[in-house]
């Protein structure tokens, strides 16, 4: 399972890389843990939203392409994949957990301004209205720390001052950061290196394999698997 926040911020902070590339895919290795971080569903000028999964409501994010509906903030995830070994194997189950947690404390989604989960403090309806930037979903304020577990938390404070390097700005006191952002695996079909099942000369490909999860990476195992099949 992957579990993290989704990060608003005001759309010029990231634009320069935006304008480049719509959705960049950044992974970062922590110096604390050494676990991986990675942004996920960046959507420039978009807006941040509630999705509800089997009565769970948690975040995620979307932008349109007509410029009338777009915002002036950018919206991605902050990801860490969580796996288990023995003797926990439900890895889902843990995600739902956690995001049963936030609705309890929150109603629904929580949200946080960076500054106040830096200082140790909730976010309240006061500091948030104090804020330039005008949040573009309506969540709850409160404190992400007693939702999200500490070694989650921390790769993703790592990860939010390693992007203010590149885009200056991201590690600020008023950038939001909304809990929690889960994304749930499918289950995984036993393949071979390359993706080809115990049935000679069937191959799945996409993210019903349980292999990929994106766009980009269901797309690659199809052309992966396309010139494999070229080159026997
Ligand atoms: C809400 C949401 C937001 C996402 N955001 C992002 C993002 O920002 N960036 C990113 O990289 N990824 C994102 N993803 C993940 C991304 O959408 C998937 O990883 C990607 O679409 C997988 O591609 P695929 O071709 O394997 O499967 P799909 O895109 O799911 O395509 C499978 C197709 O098969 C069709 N189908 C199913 N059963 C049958 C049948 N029996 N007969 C005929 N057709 C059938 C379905 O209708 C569907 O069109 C998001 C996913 C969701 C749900």
């Amino acid at each position: 399972v992957d579990i993290g926040v989704r990060v608003e911020l005001p759309a010029e902070i990231f634009r320069h890389l935006t304008d480049e590339l719509y959705e960049s895919k950044i992974v970062y290795r922590t110096e604390k843990y050494q676990d991986l971080v990675r942004t996920f569903c960046m959507n420039p000028k978009g807006a941040v939203v509630n999705e509800n999964t089997n009565g769970i409501v948690t975040v995620n994010g979307h932008s349109y392409e007509d410029p009338a509906l777009q915002t002036e903030n950018t919206n991605f995830a902050l990801l860490v994949s969580k796996h288990f070994t023995e003797p926990f194997k439900d890895s889902n189950g843990y995600g739902e957990s956690i995001a049963r947690l936030s609705n309890m404390l929150g109603g629904g989604v929580m949200v946080q301004r960076f500054g106040d989960l830096i200082r140790g403090q909730r976010s309240s309806a006061g500091r948030l209205n104090k804020s330039f930037m005008t949040p573009t979903l309506t969540a709850t304020p409160g404190d992400l720390s007693l939702v999200i577990p500490k070694r989650i938390l921390d790769d993703i404070i790592e990860m939010i001052y390693a992007l203010d390097k590149i885009a200056p700005g991201t590690a600020g006191d008023e950038t939001l950061l909304y809990g929690v952002e889960v994304k749930f695996y499918n289950m995984e079909v036993e393949l071979d290196n390359n993706l080809e099942t115990i049935h000679k000369d069937l191959y799945v490909i996409g993210d019903g394999s349980g292999v990929t999860h994106s766009l980009s990476h269901a797309s690659a195992s199809g052309v992966f698997v396309a010139r494999h099949i070229l080159g026997k």
